[in-house]
């Protein structure tokens, strides 16, 4: 039994906040390498990024999904940067047939690839681009709890070897974002993140998908919900009564949650995470 136990992969929700810590040493960069080097080695990655919304479900399928720089105004050289993991169209198939029982995937051979939400993390996890990444995207026609119940369809992955990682933020709202290291978190984003927090430590799960009234002003932490909704497929794939922590936490830019989340993560990829940090 030790065997399969170990065998399981953790599920993740990684904060990805800007797209500079693609290229940046920062507390977060250094926490993604540190974490990488504590994971188990997944056959494959299975990433939700909170930018690729879709009507219906789709699910990247390509041998060579493509780097796309899905943002404005940065610097030439996060323009250069390119992760060239390979895809895996086996993944994307049984992706497919595990959800098939409520929805239809699309298998995307051509409008997709991976962006930044989950480039810009997966280049300090696993900086050798030597594990094969399928995206799932979101469907924006559906609910919360939609989206939480099609990741626990998704489950029986962890003990194929793949790596369930939403990539998101908790609290994302730019238009409140004051751009710089020493900008105040907005009480409303504390009281939000540390919301979340404990409903996850608590193990609820339907406080965290019907997050509007999790805590005032809900709506000035999540103004639309993608950045969210990637933290609920890594909570519905979890188990209940699994053990969760927080390999990073802490809010930049004033609005913008770094806290990131592991369900039956070995307690000690947690801790050389937070050490990285500093
Ligand atoms: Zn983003």
């Amino acid at each position: 039994m030790a065997a399969a136990t170990s065998a399981r992969m953790p599920t993740l929700f990684l904060a990805h906040g800007s797209p500079m810590n693609a290229i940046e040493d920062t507390p977060y960069s250094r926490a993604w390498h540190a974490l990488g080097k504590a994971l188990p080695r997944p056959k494959a990655i299975l990433a939700i990024s909170a930018h690729w919304e879709t009507h219906g479900v789709g699910v990247t399928a390509m041998e060579r999904p493509r780097t796309i720089h899905d943002f404005g105004g940065f610097p030439r050289a996060l323009f250069e940067v390119q992760y060239p993991a390979p895809g895996s169209p086996a993944l994307a198939a049984r992706v497919a047939e595990l959800l098939a029982p409520t929805t239809p995937v699309i298998q995307d051979t051509q409008a997709w690839g991976l962006d930044h939400g989950s480039w810009s993390v997966l280049v300090h996890v696993y900086p050798g681009a030597d594990i094969p990444v399928v995206q799932l995207s979101l469907n924006v026609d559906l609910s919360a709890a939609a989206h939480y119940a099609l990741a626990r369809q998704l489950r029986p992955l962890r003990d194929e070897g793949v790596l369930i990682v939403g990539f998101g933020n908790i609290v994302h709202n730019l238009r409140t974002a004051r751009r710089g290291d020493d900008a105040q978190a907005y009480p409303w984003a504390e009281q939000f993140d540390a919301a979340v927090a404990r409903a996850l430590e608590a193990g609820d799960h339907a406080a965290i998908t019907d997050w509007q009234n999790l805590a005032p002003q809900a709506s000035f932490s999540v103004p639309s919900d993608e950045h969210y909704l990637p933290l609920l497929y890594a909570a519905g794939a979890a188990e209940p009564g699994e053990a969760v922590s927080f390999p990073t936490d802490g809010i930049t830019w004033g609005s913008l949650s770094m806290r990131s989340v592991g369900f039956g993560l070995d307690p000690a990829a947690t801790t050389a995470a937070r050490a990285a940090a500093g």
